[in-house]
């Protein structure tokens, strides 16, 4: 089936065929006449999927037909954790909307605001946005919602992952009832299925898995390594192998500073992108590892979720972004290294994705603390309720977005380490499928390419 059957018009058509589609993706095929057909959609699908242009396509053909937008006004508000995201989906809603008489724009936070407050005087069509800063623009009476028809809250179990549940429900507490929702989410938690109840009416349900295809194309191994050797080894993995594209990702801000140093005094080209780097910096360093000017991206969990990086072969984390390696349709290696204190962690993820990693071990590199035999395989259970977190990992939150102050909290899971950083689970125990992902692609220090 091509995009000609999908009942979207010929400038939209025109843009797919300038981007070179030529098939919808599965998730497509089956999100743009539902969308088109003015119904709530519930979608369970990863990033890689295809399902940006599975929300963007049938509501940019909604648009086109109606009023413009009076100032101050947003007709479609999408919602996304990250700026990165958020910067992403807007891309693709100005380019599948090059040849419509449509207007969009982006906000987020970490960067100054008067520009956005200038930019929605005139009114947008479509407004991308991470919740904090909408907030704050709402706040400062730069945007209102009476002319809104439709809402999407893309990676929704992210948005809840970095505490945004409050911010989302005081968006939903702003905007006009009558409207079209449309919720995308790799996961369907108890807690999405409660967010879900407050705000999809009679959805039409999608699920598209890619984790089963993807995970085939992923080769997945695990060096057993001491902790204190996880950098030499690394080196000698990415030169040995002479690997061009290499994502890493570390627990805290601070180790991925580190680790880039170690790296770049071995003459590996590397760049750090976490948190604490200015979004110029974040978006010179994907520019750079796009290009091939970085070879190695070293990055927190956080910063790195949601990033677009379009390469051949990235697996993003173990849980449900190792499916990026899929997109292209090219395969890719997840390496973890792995230290003796981490076999809980590792036992996690083993039962969350249900198979024994495979392990090896490198000449010269072999642990001295031995990392124990993993545990044998149980059946999945379903998901248990997860506990509400309240604060964002990302500076977005609404209350300190712009003044950058984070809120004390008595709560344990919150503490921040020195380099501010919060440690989302001090005990080292998994809570829940969600949250082994961060812990999981971050904390055993894997290395992807
Ligand atoms: P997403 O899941 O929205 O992040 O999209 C993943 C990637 O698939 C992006 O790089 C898109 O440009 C690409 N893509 C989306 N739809 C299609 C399609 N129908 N055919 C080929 N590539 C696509």
């Amino acid at each position: 089936m091509g995009f000609t059957s999908l009942g979207l018009s010929a400038p939209i058509q025109k843009a797919i065929a300038e981007k070179g589609y030529t098939e919808p993706s599965p998730i497509q095929a089956q999100a743009i006449p539902a969308v088109l057909a003015g119904e709530d959609v519930m979608a369970a699908a990863q990033t890689g999927t295809g399902k940006t242009a599975g929300f963007t396509l049938p509501i940019l053909e909604r648009l086109s037909g109606g009023n413009k937008p009076r100032a101050n006004q947003a007709r479609t508000l999408i919602l996304t954790p990250t700026r990165e995201l958020a910067a992403q989906i807007y891309d693709n809603v100005e380019m599948y909307g090059k040849h419509l008489p449509l207007t969009s724009t982006v906000v987020f936070g970490g960067v100054k605001i008067n520009p956005q407050i200038t930019r929605l005087r005139q009114g947008v069509d479509v407004l991308v946005a991470t919740p904090g800063r909408l907030l704050d623009l709402y706040n400062q009476k730069a945007v209102s919602f009476k002319q809104l028809e439709i809402l999407v809250l893309d990676e929704a179990d992210r948005m809840l992952d970095m505490g945004f549940l409050r911010d989302i429900k005081k968006v939903l507490a702003i905007l006009p009832r009558q409207r079209q929702n449309l919720l995308f989410s790799a996961t369907f938690s108890e807690e999405i299925r409660d967010l879900a109840r407050g705000l999809v009416n009679n959805p039409v349900e999608i699920s598209v898995s890619t984790r089963n295809t993807t995970a085939e194309k992923v080769e997945q191994v695990i060096y057993p390594v001491d902790k204190k050797q996880k950098a030499g080894l690394l080196t000698a993995l990415i030169k040995n192998n002479n690997w061009q594209q290499v994502l890493v990702f570390m627990k805290t801000k601070h180790g991925a500073n580190k680790l880039t140093k170690q790296l770049e005094a071995e003459g590996i080209k590397a760049a750090a992108i976490h948190g604490n780097k200015s979004q110029g910096a974040r978006t010179k360093a994907l520019a750079n590892f796009k290009d091939g000017t970085v070879n190695v991206l070293v990055a927190t969990d956080i910063a790195a979720r949601g990033i677009d990086i379009d390469l051949p072969n990235v697996a993003e984390d173990y849980v449900h972004r190792i499916g990026r390696t899929g997109r292209a349709g090219a395969s890719g290696k997840a390496v973890s290294l792995v230290c003796s204190d981490e076999i809980d962690l590792l036992n996690d993820v083993e039962h969350l994705i249900q198979a024994h990693i495979p392990r090896e071990t490198i000449e010269g590199f072999e642990p001295f603390n031995v990392l124990l035999e993993s545990r044998p395989l149980r059946p999945l259970k379903a998901n248990k309720k997860k506990k509400p977190k309240s604060e964002h990992h990302d500076g977005q939150r609404s209350s300190d977005n712009s003044r950058g102050h984070k809120p004390k909290s008595k709560n344990p899971r919150h503490k921040t380490d020195s380099s501010g950083n919060r440690n989302s689970n001090p005990g080292g125990r998994r809570r829940n499928q969600a949250s082994t992902g961060n812990q999981k692609s971050s904390d055993p220090y894997s290395a992807t390419r």
